[in-house]
């Protein structure tokens, strides 16, 4: 009895650490400017990526659920507490409407636009959003990838930490360094991590992936992470 008492309320710490995420959450959108200051140049600005879209769907589940589209509702979550924060951001897509004629596609085409997309952004931060993939269906878990440099390190390791102090205490990975090969991360000239938030590969990864309330989780985690990374960046 008392054993499955413990359980329970070691079950229950996710769930309450998240609750006290969510209110610093609201701490930190008290001490941001209100929506119509949104555009300060003088403030950081949180560059959403939803990786793949339109023909690229990304990875592939075994059930057809297609990266690309829980990339992109993660992705919108973060934009709606981004605006509900008040914070200037930006997103590479909001939709799946672009790059769906497959003749004139090509995946370094988009790497190229989406990379000049994010540098064209003053002052970006950018979280790019995938989803893992293993031909075993054992891996799981989220892994933070980030680009070269220290403050990139900084947010993926600070970012990572709170994956999983926050929604995956039993994951062991760490936060890594992006391979070279990988677009994005080794073009933009801006802090940037690449979030694998889990594995499509693995059965109970993508049944959360797919839940609702994980993919707003998870971007509770990313807006917060985003706040704590730039609670003392101001570029007067
Ligand atoms: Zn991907």
């Amino acid at each position: 009895m008392k054993l499955r008492k413990r359980y329970r309320i070691l079950k229950a710490l996710p769930a309450v650490a998240l609750f006290l995420a969510l209110i610093l959450v609201y701490a930190a959108a008290l001490r941001y400017p209100a929506a119509e200051t949104m555009g300060n140049a003088d403030r950081p600005t949180l560059v959403i990526d939803p990786g793949h879209g339109g023909i690229d769907g990304g990875a592939l589940a075994f059930d057809g659920t297609k990266e690309s589209n829980i990339n992109l509702e993660i992705g919108l979550k973060l934009r709606e507490l981004a605006k509900f924060c008040g914070y200037d951001f930006f997103m590479t897509r909001e939709d799946d409407s672009r790059r769906t004629d497959i003749l004139s596609y090509s995946e370094h085409e988009d790497l190229v636009h989406r990379t000049e997309l994010i540098n064209s952004v003053p002052h970006g931060v950018l979280i790019s959003i995938h989803q893992n993939f293993f031909p075993t269906s054992q891996p799981s878990g989220a892994q933070v990838l980030y680009a070269p440099g220290e403050e990139s390190r900084r947010f993926g390791e600070l970012t990572h930490g709170e994956l999983i102090s926050l929604l995956q205490p039993e994951n062991r990975r760490v936060a890594v360094p992006a391979p070279k090969e990988l677009y994005i991360t080794s073009k933009v000239n801006c802090p940037a991590i690449l979030v694998e938030c889990g594995f499509l590969s693995n059965p109970s990864d993508l049944s959360r992936l797919k839940e609702d309330d994980y993919q707003t989780q998870i971007a509770l985690v990313l807006n917060h992470s985003f706040l704590e990374y730039t609670s003392d960046k101001t570029y007067t």
